[in-house]
């Protein structure tokens, strides 16, 4: 069996040259005949893996010593609850700025445990368009200002990191980590889920500010503390081994390819491509969002005539495109653009699609 061209939007394809890494090592993995899902991570050598994936990301992502980096459990969702109990005391309030379904999502789940203000919210535009910095409404007195620089489902992507002033800027970075170089210093807070740009899921990767991690003052377990998790290197209990090592491994193959900035260019070149294929079709396919608005992560598209949906997801799965289903709230099609799924990919979907509509008329 040969492999497809993954579209899908996460869990989402790896590399290939990773997956074929894990694979030859499954059985012996570093000389110690045995799997390094069967290792201790107390043991020197996963111990010497966690420590490579943090200098690795590190090194990626520029990211400075006065910053701790964990590798955490419960996926993005469980974060969205997590970081106000750490960020936020009782009586505080936090500004979120919705501009797709995962940022109204981050604010329901943070609203048990502090006020929620919507800074600004796209909603009332079916999130087509991002809600720009001038019009959000922020109090200098907030916890924490949260947004989602690119909205998975409705395929909007923040291009500039916003300015919010001394109040420190969160970011749910889940499906556009490591796709281009980040100053993170602007940044308070980044945290993404890992079955994206990462790795397989089960993993969240944080990345945050050490003085932060002393505002946790309500009381809590200590498992949901994140200045314990950093104080014990993400180690208070059983780690997600197997996602950490094959994040480790998606970490030197960013390496390889030339770290964030060759993914910037290769990531522009794949959502030109699609983005093309879709203006150019007289309207045979459709994206809706405002042209300065559009990711290049996430490309939502319906067809002229929704009565064709079932043949094209029918055909380009057997063309070896998987993946394309588009999210149940928006219906049509959706294509997936991450680091993993190479030009080559692209080329085959958009030539796929004009084929498809010449057949189909
Ligand atoms: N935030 C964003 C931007 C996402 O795309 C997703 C998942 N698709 C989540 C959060 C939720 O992630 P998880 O399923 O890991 O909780």
């Amino acid at each position: 069996m040969s492999r497809v061209w993954n579209f899908s939007a996460g869990p989402a394809a790896i590399p290939t040259a990773v997956l074929e890494r894990a694979q030859r090592e499954l059985l012996d993995w570093n000389g110690s005949g045995a799997s390094v899902m069967e290792l201790s991570h107390r043991g020197k050598l996963f111990i010497a893996l966690a420590q490579q994936a943090e200098a690795d990301l590190r090194e990626l992502m520029g990211i400075p010593n006065d910053y701790a980096v964990l590798f955490l459990q419960g996926g993005a969702t469980q974060h969205f609850a997590q970081i106000p109990m750490n960020l936020a005391g009782e009586g505080d309030s936090a500004d979120y700025i919705v501009n797709g379904h995962w940022g109204e999502k981050a604010a329901n789940e943070a609203a048990p445990y502090l006020r929620v203000n919507i800074a600004a919210s796209s909603k009332a535009e079916q999130y087509l368009r991002l809600p720009p910095r001038e019009s959000w409404q922020l109090d200098p007195g907030a916890a924490y200002v949260h947004y989602t620089p690119n909205e998975t489902i409705h395929g909007v992507e923040y291009r500039d990191i916003p300015d919010v002033g001394e109040v420190p800027l969160v970011a749910d970075f889940s499906s556009n980590i490591l796709s281009e170089p980040l100053d993170v210093s602007r940044f308070g807070l980044i945290y993404a889920g890992a079955q994206k740009n990462i790795g397989p899921s089960g993993l969240v990767v944080m990345v945050i500010r050490r003085d932060l991690l002393q505002r946790a003052s309500r009381p809590m377990a200590k498992i949901f503390r994140y200045a314990e998790q950093a104080a014990n290197d993400s180690m208070l209990n059983t780690p997600n081994t197997w996602g950490w090592y094959l994040a480790g491994l998606t970490f030197q193959w960013l390496k390889e390819q030339g770290g964030v900035a060759a993914m910037a260019e290769r990531n522009r070149t794949k959502a030109e491509l699609l983005y093309q294929a879709i203006d150019g079709s007289s309207g045979y396919y459709r994206n809706p969002v405002d042209v300065p608005a559009r990711s290049r992560m996430n490309v939502p598209f319906t067809l002229h005539d929704s009565a064709l949906d079932a043949d094209f997801l029918k055909e380009s799965d057997a063309a070896g495109l998987i993946g394309l289903k588009g999210h149940k709230a928006l219906g049509g099609m959706r294509a997936s653009l991450y680091n993993a799924v190479p030009v080559e990919a692209v080329e085959a979907l958009v030539g796929f699609m004009k084929d498809f509509a010449a057949r189909h008329g």
